[in-house]
């Protein structure tokens, strides 16, 4: 027997018409490429996200093309994540950090017929156009007064709106058509296109939205450090629009001064973004002296989180850190991590080593461990196996691929490709990508804590640790530090402070001093280009 419950698809222009309806004068404000800070509101994101649907049909798009960005996190950008699926086309956000080989392997693969570059990428721009038959137009984002002059036939964003009607009749979807596709880094091979659903992108921004999970509401003031290139900002945009919370967007300003300015000025109490950026904001509020004082919750994903960036933001800046963990397959958010009743009370350096863990799973999201031996591993918090996941928002397949290519197993759970240990409460701990681990006599090293309590060190400024061939053990760990700028710290006093901190066959058998790290599209550390470099490099002990 079926239920008698309204068959409301869930779809990602009912978010905006509730937007629209029902937070129509909350704010959305952003730094712009051409400069001032831009204010407009959800009501009027939704009136000109129409107008951009009706620009989009008169250029040709139908359901089910692929529509390009290349763009920062700007109200433009909003206005087409919204536009391009809300009618039904698929919204693809490109990366600008790709190499550019990459750039015009992920156009021509996804057959993006209309791209949308911000003015600071029409180098990239001209390359797609150039190298990739299917784009039959090219719009700069920005108005006439602005509009690059180095590649011609571009459209201006501003004068293609300009004309259009301010309402849309959105088209009624099945809730499985596709929505957006983003594409992984591609640090093995070239990338793999992640294709969501609008029902997937839905049930993602209620899961996100959950008060122990992003816990995104109207009474926030959200900031998505997160690009909007990377995995969907995370899904903030949708979950945003669907909460009513305002949204401050940073546009290219993504160091540490400009993230102040806009925290201050628009009362910014909700951040999200990678480590790399708040290691930025934690270095400028300490050189200017200044503490957060609106700020009540930094959510910080995409890697580990050390524990002295936890402790930094809640001790030095009294905001609640929230370690999340995900991929672009899991559109992105899996795990989550907030405490439980049992933590309440107990000292803060105990709760510490709970909130460095990658968090729980929200519901939607089912994990399990598997070992080498193929079997499932127990959930003791000492176990690690291959982290697998499963849920409504998990890709099944890679666009254009076989569903095995994915590397989903026959049961239907995909493999992450992390190493990870789960405790009796839920808290996954990813000790490793599975392409990273150290062996060293048959156990893996947690190259992950290795690293995170080397940047605990003042005179540390980032950490990297790497398996090299060792005759007795396997491989033992080098680990390779960049010194944070004006401190010079020797090899013993950073071993003695290991020491202290790490089981001792965990402990690298090397240290070396590097001036920078290798960074992918992704802002990751390129394990594999450190191996690569550091292939003859022999232990003298
Ligand atoms: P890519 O795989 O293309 O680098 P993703 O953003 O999809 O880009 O990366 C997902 C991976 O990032 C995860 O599989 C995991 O290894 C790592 N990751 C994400 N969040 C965390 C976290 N909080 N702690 C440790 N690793 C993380």
């Amino acid at each position: 027997m079926f239920g008698l419950m309204m068959d409301e698809p869930l779809l990602i222009s009912r978010q905006l018409a509730f937007a629209q309806r029902f937070h129509g004068a909350v704010e959305v404000v952003s730094r712009t490429v051409e400069g001032p800070i831009h204010r407009t509101s959800w009501g009027a994101v939704a009136r000109r996200a129409a107008q951009l649907a009706h620009a989009l049909t008169r250029l040709g798009v139908k359901p089910g093309d692929r529509v390009a960005t290349i763009a920062w996190n700007t109200h433009r950008h909003l206005e087409l994540y919204f536009a391009v699926s809300g009618m039904g086309a698929v919204l693809h956000t490109i990366n600008p950090r790709l190499p550019p080989d990459q750039l015009v392997y992920v156009v021509s693969h996804a057959e993006d017929s209309v791209l949308f570059f911000d003015t600071t990428f029409t180098k990239l721009a001209q390359l797609a156009a150039a190298r990739c038959p299917s784009v039959r137009a090219v719009v700069a984002m920005t108005d006439a007064a602005h509009l690059p002059a180095d590649l011609p036939g571009a459209l201006e964003y501003e004068g293609l709106l300009a004309p259009e009607q301010e309402a849309f009749a959105w088209p009624e979807l099945d809730e499985r058509t596709a929505s957006s596709l983003c594409y992984t880094s591609g640090t093995s091979g070239f990338p793999k296109g992640v294709l969501y659903s609008h029902r997937s992108t839905v049930l993602h921004s209620y899961g996100i939205a959950m008060a122990d999970a992003l816990a995104i509401s109207a009474a926030d003031v959200t900031l998505p450090v997160v690009p909007m290139f990377h995995v969907n900002a995370w899904g903030i945009p949708y979950a945003a629009a669907m909460t009513g919370s305002k949204l401050v967007l940073p546009g290219p300003g993504m160091d540490g001064k400009s993230l102040l300015e806009l925290i201050d000025d628009e009362g910014v109490t909700s951040l999200l973004g990678v480590p790399t950026v708040w290691a930025n904001l934690l270095a400028h509020l300490k050189s200017v002296d200044r503490s957060l004082t609106t700020v009540r919750k930094v959510v910080i994903g995409g890697a580990a989180c050390p524990t002295s960036m936890i402790r930094a933001f809640e001790e030095g800046h009294g905001a609640r850190v929230v370690h999340a963990w995900g991929m672009t397959e899991t559109s992105p958010l899996g795990t989550a991590n907030v405490m439980l009743p049992k933590h309440q009370g107990i000292p803060y350096e105990a709760t510490l080593a709970v909130k460095a863990k990658q968090g729980r799973p929200i519901f939607g999201v089912d994990l399990r461990l598997i070992g080498d031996d193929g079997l499932e591993k127990p959930h003791d918090g000492a176990t690690s196996g291959h982290l697998q996941v499963r849920g409504p928002w998990v890709a099944s397949a890679y666009f254009k691929q076989e569903p095995t290519d994915v590397g989903t197993h026959a049961d239907g759970w995909f493999a992450t490709g992390d190493i990870a240990t789960i405790d009796p409460d839920g808290y996954m701990q990813i000790t490793d990508r599975s392409k990273d681990v150290i062996k060293s006599g048959g156990e893996w090293v947690s190259s992950i804590d290795l690293e995170n309590a080397a940047v605990g060190h003042p005179g540390v400024a980032q950490a990297a640790a790497i398996g090299l061939a060792h005759p007795k053990w396997g491989e033992r760990p080098l680990l390779l530090v960049v010194r944070a700028p004006g401190a010079d710290p020797s090899r013993e006093e950073i071993g003695a402070w290991l020491e202290t901190r790490l089981v001792k066959w965990w402990m690298p058998d090397a240290i070396e001093f590097v001036e920078a790290l290798p960074i992918g599209a992704t802002g990751k550390i390129l394990k594999r280009t450190l191996r690569e470099q550091f292939a003859e490099y022999r232990f003298t002990t």
